[in-house]
Formats: C-alpha cells, structure tokens, sequence
C-alpha cells in the first residue's frame, strides 16, 4: 500500500513507505509519477503533459490482472489486516478525530471504531457464503448444464471519502472492494487532516502495498486523479460534488455509487411521548456537533407540539452537555473556518428558542435550536451540517408529507409517534434513502439494512452483504454441455414450423396460475 501526493500543500510529501515485515514487495519505483517523488503537483501540474496518478493506476491494475487478489484466503488476510489497523490505531485515531473536529472519544470509539469492526466481522463471517456461485433455474433446453451467477470483482476501484467520519466512511466502503477481490484507491478527505494523514502514513503498514493505495489530494488534485479510468468509483460526500464525479465517471462509462446528503425530515406527531422524542433528536442532531449526513436535519410539527418540545429539548441539551455545552467533553466542533461561517450564518432564521453562542476561534456552535422556521429561511435551503435544529409548524399530518414530497428527496426520513399507524403513514407516503421510525441515526447501525440515497441523496447502496454486491459485478455464466448436440437442432436453419413448435416449448416461460390444461 502506497500513500502519494504529489502536490498536498497540508503536511509533506509521502515517500513511499519502506518495505515492512510481513508485507508483499513495493510497487516497482520506476513507474510513472508514482511516489510523487519529482513534488511536481498533480494540483493541476502539466509539465509531463501525463497524468501523475496514471502510473499508480496502471500498477494496481496490472496487479488486479494478476489474479492476486481473487483467492478467498488473500481477501480475509486483507480484511483482517484492516481489523488489527483498527485496533491498534485506535488511539491515534481517536486522537486525529478530536484534533480534527472535537470529535469526542466516546463517539468516535462507536462510530470510527465499532461500526467499522462490525461491519467487518459481518463480512468476514459470511463472506465464505456471499463469494459462492449462485446457481438459478434453466429452461428445458439448459437443464443438463451449468447457469450461474458469479460475483466478480470489477478491478481498480476508487474511493472518495468526505471528513465528518473520516476513518468509517473510507473504511466500510474499503470493506465492501476488498471483500470482493478488488483493488483499491483510497483518498480521503483533506479537511480532516490529521485523520487524513493518519490514514496515509499508517494503512500501508497493513494492506498489500500493490493492491491497495492511499492518495491524499485536494480539489485540483482529486480532479486529476478522477481523469483516470477506474472500473468503479464509489463517492462519499456533497451532491454538488457528487455530479463532477459522476461527470467524470461518464468519461471512462466507470459504474459508481453516490451517497450524498441533504436535508432528512423529522416528523413528530401530536401523540408522542415528548421527553423520548426530545433526547432521540437532540442525540442525533447534535453528535457529532451536527455534522452527520443522517442527522435529523428539521423537526415538522405541530404548534402546540413545538412548544412542548423546546423545553423537553432544553432538558435534554441540559441533561448531554450541561448548563454550557461549550465546556463538555462530549460536545464535537464543526470542522474548519468555513464550515463554521456557513452554519453561524443560518442561525438568523426564526426564532431562537435553544442556544445561538458561537465562539469562531474554537469553531463552537452551542446546540441550538431555531422555532417557527419558514420555509423560505435561509436554515431550511441548504443542508445545515452543523449543531442547528429548526423547527417548521406544520397543521396536519398531511400537510407534513406534502411538505417532505415537495422537496429532494432525502437521506433519511424519521417519523415519531405512538401510534403505529401514523408512523407508516409517512414511511408509506413518502420516499428516502432509509427510514427510521421512533428514534434518529440507530438504522445505520445495523450491517443488515442497506445504506444509501435516493435521487438528490445518492445512488447506489453499501453496508453488509450490499457493499460486497457494490463491488461485485453479477456476472450472468452458462456452462454448455460439450456434446448433447440433438438438443440444439431445433434452433438451427433450415427453419421448419415443426422446429418453431419444439423452440416455444422448451425455451418458453410458462405464467404462474395460467395452466389451460385445467
Ligand atoms: P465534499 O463533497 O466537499 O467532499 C467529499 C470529497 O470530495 C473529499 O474527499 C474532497 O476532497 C472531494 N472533493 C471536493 N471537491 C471536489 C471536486 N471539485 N472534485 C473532486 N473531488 C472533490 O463533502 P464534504 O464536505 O467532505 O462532506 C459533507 C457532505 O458529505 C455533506 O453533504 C454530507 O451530507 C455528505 N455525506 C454523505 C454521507 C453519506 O453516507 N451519504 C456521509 C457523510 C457525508
């Protein structure tokens, strides 16, 4: 595993890491722009008049062609390389995630540590089973033969992952292409720095140095990078990001998964239990100091709900934080200067019912909570990505459904209510990426549900047995018997109707319920 950036401004230039115990031999140092050695930057360097990452991308194909990584065996010693990455860096991990955003060690143990580790020990527990041929029905004509479905790796596949979680989101999907049989890229977000150079110094130590790689680049660099043919790029990160990477996927027709963000609606109705509600939205919203893509993003409510739930939320900050969020351990910070501006500037909007202190030297934005939000405020036109909660009154049921349908559709949707009904009435009328009724965030905790968006909130999903059909191409295989010839003379010219006759019958599907002979 190599880490290479040609051109980062943010910390050194990576050398190629030297050979470790254990480890399989180093890309050969003679190929192209590899190691990024000569510092000429990819952030838009033409000298060359080549692509600096074309040779990296050339190396592990050429690995990929190999065959190495399709063994059953190489990808579990993989996967579990990436386990004992994760335990024993765990501490620098949690420290590179509080550097980075405040990220408090006991969320960052959950959600960089233990999601990661689940979602690894379910592939490894089933992946025996998932890499199977899955054999499907035949037709009269194929009945002696072999029809299959095999799950083939794609090859090189490329990895872009955002900063919020920036160990998981890089990690799950890596899971997925390893588990596989793929290669892969990895380039992680450059916002999160320390987490990013972690990853870049510290992965290689792990992973089969030809067949998995780290590339750490900024925009320009990234943009390079996606000028490359992959043969499947799987994009964590901001829907206006997500449409230059699928523009540049389409050059190369590169399949991909988008899982992008957006606002999530929260619906609460009247028959709920307050206090509940209050604790489940506010540990979801502000985790993480709100900077979750599937963070309740706005609660739609009633009036007289809205006024139950500020206090039951004021209890609830109280309660997680104390009287000032600013001086708990548990309360994150946003993550740079300029997703702090953008958060601070949406707290104009309605009325502020819970918190509003800022503090732009530390980036700390007090959990807070907006009432009476309209529509038209700037709070409800973008995704808010940070510790701010707006409340939008609704006066029906109806009317928060037509509200949700009118927009994008989202990442996530939740509904509260007591009433088990009310609850699918908005799973049934309305349409997300996922779904969680009666709490915020828990539905990604388990590796058996998919994980992904629909329209403006992605394409594609991942998560368990889903990231493994990701980045597996179901490849449709029949095995012809090499004689049994008698068998194929109908199909063949001179045509006659009693040829036709013989085809309908043992080529045709027949429709379920629809025999004439009764
Ligand atoms: P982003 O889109 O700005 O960046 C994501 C990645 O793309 C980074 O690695 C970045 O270096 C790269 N990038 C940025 N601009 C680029 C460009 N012009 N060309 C090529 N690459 C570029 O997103 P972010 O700020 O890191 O993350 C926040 C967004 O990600 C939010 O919208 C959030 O909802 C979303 N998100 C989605 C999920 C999910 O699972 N669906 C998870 C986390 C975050």
């Amino acid at each position: 595993m190599t880490s290479m950036d040609p051109s980062s401004t943010q910390h050194p230039l990576h050398e190629p890491p030297s050979q470790l115990p254990g480890a399989p031999p180093q890309a050969p140092q003679s190929t192209p722009n590899y190691g990024g050695a000569s510092g000429k930057g990819a952030e838009g360097s033409s000298d060359s008049g080549g692509n600096p990452f074309e040779g990296l991308v050339s190396h592990l194909r050429r690995s990929w062609l190999s065959g190495r990584t399709r063994p059953l065996e190489y990808r579990v010693a993989q996967l579990e390389a990436l386990g004992r990455f994760l335990d024993e860096k765990k501490d620098e991990i949690l420290e590179a995630t509080a550097l980075d955003m405040g990220k408090p060690p006991f969320e960052a143990s959950f959600s960089e540590i233990l999601l990661c580790k689940n979602e690894l020990h379910d592939t490894l527990n089933n992946l025996a089973h998932w890499v199977k041929d899955e054999h499907v029905e035949k037709n009269l004509v194929t009945r002696l033969d072999s029809a299959f479905i095999r799950r083939d790796p794609y090859g090189v596949v490329l990895i872009i992952a955002p900063w919020n979680y920036p160990i998981q989101l890089f990690l799950v999907p890596l899971i997925g292409a390893i588990a596989a049989g793929n290669c892969a890229i990895i380039k992680p977000s450059e916002i999160s720095k320390h987490a990013e150079k972690l990853v870049a110094e510290t992965l290689s130590c792990y992973l089969d140095n030809d067949c998995y790689a780290v590339v750490t680049a900024g925009v320009q660099g990234t943009t390079r990078l996606l000028e490359n043919k992959f043969d499947y790029i799987f994009f964590t990160g901001s829907p206006s990001v997500g449409k230059i990477v699928m523009q540049a996927a389409a050059q190369h027709l590169t399949p991909l998964t988008l899982e992008l963000g957006g606002k999530n609606p929260c619906y609460v109705a009247d028959s709920c239990d307050v206090r509940n509600v209050a604790r489940r939205v506010a540990w979801g919203r502000f985790s993480n100091a709100g900077q979750t893509c599937i963070a309740p993003d706005y609660v739609l409510c009633s009036l007289e709900l809205q006024e139950k739930l500020i206090p039951a939320l004021r209890e609830a900050i109280t309660e997680f934080y104390g009287p000032n969020p600013k001086d708990s351990p548990d309360f994150a910070r946003i993550v740079g200067d300029k997703q702090f501006r953008r958060v601070r500037a949406l707290l104009g909007s309605g009325r502020l019912a819970i918190g509003g202190q800022t503090d732009e030297e530390e980036r700390y934005i007090a959990p807070t909570v907006l009432a009476d939000v309209l529509p038209s405020d700037p709070a409800m036109q973008e995704e808010i990505f940070g510790p701010v909660l707006p409340i939008v009154v609704v006066t029906s049921r109806d009317e928060a459904i037509d509200f949700i349908n009118a927009r994008p559709r989202p990442l996530a949707i939740y509904a509260f209510s007591c009433d088990t009904q009310e609850v699918n009435e908005v799973l049934d009328r309305t349409s997300s990426g996922g779904f969680c009724g009666n709490d915020t965030l828990t539905q990604v905790t388990l590796p058996s549900l998919p994980f992904g968006g629909i329209g403006q909130s992605g394409l594609g999903q991942y998560h368990g047995r889903f990231s493994f059909e990701t980045f597996s191409h179901p490849r449709g295989c029949l095995h012809r018997h090499m004689g049994l010839e008698p068998l194929n003379t109908p199909r063949y010219p001179p045509y006659t109707p009693q040829k036709l006759g013989l085809i309908m019958a043992t080529f045709q599907i027949k429709r379920r319920g629809n025999c004439t002979l009764l």
